[in-house]
């Protein structure tokens, strides 16, 4: 079974789809990774979609990725008493450490450290950004602010502060043990929340040790001032548009994605835009123009995935949401625009064996038309290189190991396949043909471009292309 197209969907999971029949029908219908989000999932909860989504992948023959992402310290508010209160414009508010409060004039947060990190005149942002004050004087476990712009804040709303750079870890109790449930079923990505420094990701990297991917979420301030030193450390990226267009001014959200997209897509890493993609369709069962275009514009800039959250997690309509991405993607994969305009911002080489080889692959593939790249690949780098040249032809990733089949699945016009361990060069060239043919990538007679490494089963030795045609030797 093969998808045609080479954008990938990543779909939360959610009371609208966790069960075994709905994950089937959205695998069917495009899912290529599914993104278990634990603000909302308990361990039970996690080990049973995790084994559903490998049963799956079983019964379907093809890798099924899965996402596990960790909430990250997200700030509350702590508990108002009286539940909910209003704030008025320019009124002068109080703001304490305590878990709760029941003085009308006293806004209870639990956190001590954003009293130490908070400085003059920073933002702080209640409710996606609905309500926002500025800090005018603090103390050790008090602070007192104006609201700027007001509204209503109620129990446990979260706290943005866009100006700060918080003094804490980007794992918090929660997130350790949500993270050692997830490394211990085995999944393949594990996403960080509220990134703010190369070192939150480097935290992470050295805990997960190589037993998933590690994506960097990007939705502070404080990461895109240190976006390179992220991506070097992260093994993919996330447009996280939820958090960022409330830390950020809304307007300066499509601009970063197109930087964080370029960014990723530079440094031969996956990359993800997220959030509101379809959000319209919670309720309905069509999407709005501007949904599709937003969709359509992840998809030209060559994003690896579009990703769908409440929209597959609890809207009404989680498989017309996976469709209609299907469908947008297949239509702008097809625009003869679209292969110009990702030609355009192609990067250049990396001085490598490995890169010079893919460029070439590039070069071969566009001048004979070949009908697919066959890359074999152990721990999926050279899959990675091959997918950052953005070719035309498909590209069919065969490795040995299931689970960089599975970590793959994220990846820009990867087909992964999985394969035992080839002895020959003869091997390995009827073996490409015959999974070109078999998937339905080429017929008898088309030409299709095969790259790896010699000698065999070694890693890091990309340094082949031979180009071949179905049914003949
Ligand atoms: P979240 O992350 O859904 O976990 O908040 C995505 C975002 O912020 O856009
Ligand atoms: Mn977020």
């Amino acid at each position: 079974m093969r998808r045609h197209r080479k954008t990938k969907i990543l779909a939360t999971l959610g009371p609208a789809s966790n069960t075994p029949e709905m994950m089937r029908a959205l695998f069917e219908a495009g899912v290529d990774v599914f993104r278990i989000n634990m603000s909302h999932t308990d361990h039970a909860m996690l080990a049973r979609m995790t084994a559903d989504l490998r049963a799956l992948s079983q019964s379907a023959g093809r890798p099924v990725g899965i996402l596990v992402d960790l909430q990250g310290p997200k700030i509350r508010l702590g508990t108002i008493l009286s539940g909910a209160r209003m704030l008025k414009d320019q009124e002068k508010v109080r703001l304490v450490l305590s878990d709760s409060s029941d003085k009308p004039d006293e806004i209870p947060i639990p956190h001590p450290e954003i009293f130490q990190a908070i400085k003059m005149k920073h933002a702080l942002l209640i409710d996606d950004g609905k309500v926002r004050l500025r800090l005018l004087r603090k103390g050790d476990d008090f602070a007192e602010a104006i609201v700027e712009v007001p509204g209503q804040i109620s129990n446990r709303k979260g706290v943005n502060m866009p100006d700060t750079l918080l003094p804490v870890s980007a794992m918090t109790p929660k997130d350790r043990s949500d993270l050692a449930a997830a490394l211990a079923i085995g999944v393949d990505w594990i996403a960080l929340s509220f990134v703010q420094r190369p070192e939150d990701v480097a935290e992470l990297k050295k805990i997960v040790a190589g037993r998933a991917g590690v994506l960097a979420k990007i939705e502070k301030p404080k990461a895109l001032e240190s976006l390179e030193g992220i991506l070097e450390l992260a093994d993919a990226l996330m447009v996280a548009r939820g958090d960022l267009g409330v830390e950020m001014p809304l307007e300066a959200v499509p601009g970063l994605q197109k930087r964080i997209v370029r960014a990723a897509r530079k440094a031969g890493k996956p990359v993800v835009v997220a959030t509101q993609m379809l959000e319209s369709m919670i309720v309905s069962p069509m999407p709005t123009r501007a949904e599709v275009s937003d969709v359509a514009t992840a998809i030209y800039d060559s994003a690896d995935a579009v990703m769908l959250s409440a929209e597959s997690a609890s809207g009404a309509h989680p498989l017309e949401a996976v469709q209609t991405m299907d469908r947008i993607a297949r239509r702008v994969e097809q625009d003869p625009m679209y292969q110009e305009i990702i030609d355009a911002q192609r990067h250049a080489p990396d001085a490598t064996t490995a890169d010079a080889i893919m460029a070439a692959v590039h070069e071969v593939t566009q001048t004979i038309q070949a009908r697919a790249i066959i890359c074999w690949t152990k721990s999926g780098s050279t899959a990675l290189r091959a997918a950052r040249e953005r070719s035309r032809a498909p590209i069919i990733a065969v490795t040995p190991s299931v689970e960089t089949a599975r970590r793959l699945a994220l990846v820009w016009g990867l087909h992964c396949v999985t394969c035992e361990e080839i002895s020959s060069l003869e091997e390995m060239v009827d073996r490409a043909l015959g999974f070109a043919q078999a998937e339905g990538f080429a017929v008898t007679g088309e030409h299709v471009v095969i790259t790896g490494g010699v000698p065999l089963g070694v890693t890091g030795t990309t340094n082949m292309l031979r180009v071949a045609v179905v049914g003949q030797k």
